[in-house]
């Protein structure tokens, strides 16, 4: 079937889907994004409420946008975890229990009367979306984004914390806003001097937000910039791991940390990079930057995906 043409005219639909939140996009063909709808995954609930919940969000986005399902082109998903994207199968996600070999993309596809539907990782649809459309473009090749993903789950301190995948010392376990907050409120209960305390007193808040953090960091709270200085070291070990692996052009980090502590943040983590990067008198030519597009990196990515795999079609 010759669709070079038609398959880049209708917009597609791209789908962020992780332990906590469903989010969907109708991107057009020129990568504007129409329309969004989200909500909580539910992930205690199974497979089919899981799939059910994600259907539902991606017919909230499309009539969000003022169309109907015909008119959407196909559907790419993200998934959190190791998948088969030709056989639009999860082969396991550790944050959503019950996930194993689920023939996510079918499942999808039927509860979308059968429009075309494709599935590819979650880390690499973000990357995607930051190299084709954020902070990527120019560049020929990056390196890894975020701590979500794969890359979450390279072991950075062997006798480290359990991590949800059952193993210890996984960069999740020790350098994810779970493990921030965590260590937070260890140090608090600890008697650790903090202002956190007075920071949500004053907000009549309860959880430590990205907000939060950054003004208590900036502050030079002595309990957060341990624990974030504790973070920023990890990160730049697992940046210096890829640097002498993969050799990128661009390490592009991401996520609610980082986009609320911006330069601030960075600035160590390059510190600690280029340090443990084999390669030194290159090692500088590799820029650390921040992602551009926040959270609509993945679902933009998956957007761009959607097309590439229609066009092989
Ligand atoms: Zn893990």
């Amino acid at each position: 079937m010759a669709k070079d043409k038609g398959a880049s005219e209708r917009p597609v639909v791209g789908v962020d889907l992780g332990g906590t939140k469903v989010l969907a996009g109708v991107v057009s063909p020129t990568n504007e994004i129409l329309a969004t709808a989200k909500r909580a995954t539910k992930a205690e609930a199974g497979v089919d409420a899981v799939v059910e919940r994600l259907v539902k969000t991606v017919r909230d986005a499309v009539s969000a946008a003022g169309l109907e399902l015909d008119k959407i082109e196909a559907v790419c998903s993200a998934a959190p975890g190791p998948l088969d994207p030709e056989a639009g199968v999860v082969r396991n996600a550790p944050n959503l229990p019950g996930w194993e070999n689920v023939p996510f993309a079918h499942l999808v596809s039927e509860g979308l009367g059968g429009l075309p539907v494709f599935i590819e990782n979650d880390v690499n649809l973000g990357t995607l979306g930051e190299f084709v459309l954020g902070a990527g473009r120019g560049y020929r090749n990056i390196g890894i984004h975020g701590s979500a993903g794969e890359i979450g789950h390279t072991v950075v301190l062997a006798d480290g914390p359990v991590c949800g995948c059952g193993n210890r010392g996984c960069l999740e376990a020790v350098a994810s806003r779970t493990a921030i907050e965590r260590d937070i409120w260890l140090g608090i209960k600890a008697g650790r001097e903090s202002s956190i305390r007075e920071i949500l007193k004053r907000d009549k808040r309860e959880r430590l937000t990205s907000g939060v953090l950054a003004e208590a960091y900036s502050a030079h709270d002595p309990l957060v910039a341990e624990v974030i200085g504790r973070v920023q070291f990890y990160l730049g070990l697992c940046v210096a791991n890829v640097i002498n692996l993969i050799d990128p052009e661009l390490v592009i980090l991401g996520g609610g940390v980082v986009e609320a502590l911006d330069e601030g943040f960075l600035e160590p983590i390059r510190r600690t990079a280029y340090q443990y990067t084999l390669n030194k008198l290159d090692a500088r030519n590799i820029d650390i930057v921040p992602a551009k597009l926040g959270d609509d990196s993945v679902l933009l990515g998956a957007a761009v995906n959607a097309r590439w795999r229609l066009a092989e079609r």
